[in-house]
């Protein structure tokens, strides 16, 4: 199903640095932040939300180095919606090339529970910071829309058009508690759409407390956003963020259906994941989808029979294209198929009887509880049976 709209560059807000980074375990410092922002920057990520500046002089520190660091990208920054912290955003990242996110408050819970001011109250200060920053001379002034999908229309739709009047050109929409589902994100995406028309850019932050954080952003963007917020490896508060990767995945193989593309480089991101990895000192998962350590691997014999005779049997999503490779692993689950590609490329003779014994004792008689590479067996298999 592809359509022949001409498809739609969508933006990429990375907010690996301030989201990913505010959840337990993800701390970072100011000079793994700036490497990290330059090796977005280099992927071609639209816009690299660096930190808050006014919550700690160590936010406020690495804002400093990311935005005097950047050249292509703009920066962003978050702050509360009062007017000392917009000040200290712009003392950390200036106003050029800064996307300054003011935090507006779209639910009566956090009105009541967090802030306990008025919907009135909450609306006259995103507005007050709002025209503050605009009069700072902020290239991208921002206000975000914090728990968007709890809130009451009637007052979202005040709190969008009076921040825009305001002059917000950036308004990203926060699932914040990640209880939307797709349907219901596209929906409020549509009407947000009506409210704050172009040259307002509407932005999407999702959460992925049900997994569905980048479903969500696919309905957001589908329904007329311009600009979507990730982190890579979907780092983030609680279950995290739309992941980068996911995002990019999706758009790389259904640009056409979905009318939409990034500028984003897909085979390098993997790079940066693993520099991630090692800065934050996380575990490796093995199913994650496009970067898991098996993502692209197998080991069950059905499944080994089909990609040794065509990979596409059972790949889909291509290793590849996301600087990945495909692996075939041995585990008690595997079948004679691949057994037969080993002796064959170790030049063995290849009979039903051996391929049953070999099978019988490297594979059905397994000792080990973990697959290992294919490589492995062939050292062993070398070992064994040609040596002798
Ligand atoms: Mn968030």
């Amino acid at each position: 199903m592809s359509s022949n709209r001409t498809p739609r560059r969508i933006g990429i807000f990375d907010t690996t640095l301030r989201d990913g980074e505010q959840a337990p375990g993800n701390a970072m410092s100011a000079a793994d932040k700036l490497e990290l922002a330059l090796r977005l920057e280099a992927v071609n990520v639209d816009v690299i939300e660096a930190g808050f500046p006014a919550s700690s002089p160590s936010d406020f520190e690495a804002t400093r180095m990311v935005s005097d660091a950047l050249t292509r990208a703009q920066v962003s920054t978050l702050a509360r919606a009062r007017r000392d912290d917009v000040e200290t955003a712009v003392q950390a990242a200036g106003s050029r090339r800064h996307v300054l996110q003011i935090l507006g408050t779209g639910s009566d819970v956090h009105l009541r529970h967090k802030l306990g001011i008025t919907r009135q109250q909450a609306i006259d200060d995103a507005v007050d910071a709002a025209k503050f920053a605009t009069s700072l001379g902020v290239e991208t002034v921002s206000v975000g829309i914090e728990d968007a999908t709890r809130g009451d229309v009637d007052y979202l739709r005040q709190l969008t058009e009076r921040v825009a009047e305001a002059g917000a050109r950036y308004i990203p929409v926060a699932d914040t508690s990640g209880c939307a589902t797709p349907e219901e994100f596209g929906e409020l995406i549509a009407k947000i759409r009506t409210w704050a028309p172009a040259p307002v850019r509407i932005g999407l932050h999702c959460h992925n407390d049900f997994g569905l954080a980048t479903a969500n952003a696919i309905a957001g963007l589908q329904a007329g956003a311009d600009d979507v917020q990730v982190t890579v490896g979907g780092i983030g508060e609680r279950a995290g963020n739309t992941a980068l990767e996911e995002i990019c995945a999706l758009l790389a193989y259904k640009s056409d259906q979905l009318g939409l593309f990034t500028d984003v480089d897909v085979t390098a991101i993997f790079a940066v994941y693993n520099r991630l990895r090692e800065i934050i000192r996380l575990e490796e998962p093995r199913n994650k989808a496009i970067f898991g350590k098996y993502a692209f691997g197998t080991a069950a014999g059905i499944h080994q029979a089909g990609m040794l005779r065509n990979p596409a049997t059972y790949e889909y999503v291509e290793p590849a294209r996301f600087g990945r490779e495909r692996t075939l692993l041995i585990s008690r689950h595997s079948g004679r198929a691949v057994l037969r590609h080993l002796l064959a490329e170790l030049g063995l003779p290849v009979d039903t009887d051996t391929v049953d014994e070999i099978y019988r004792v490297y594979i059905a008689e397994r000792v080990e509880s973990d697959c290992e590479d294919l490589s492995v067996l062939r050292r062993r298999l070398e070992a064994d049976l040609i040596s002798h």
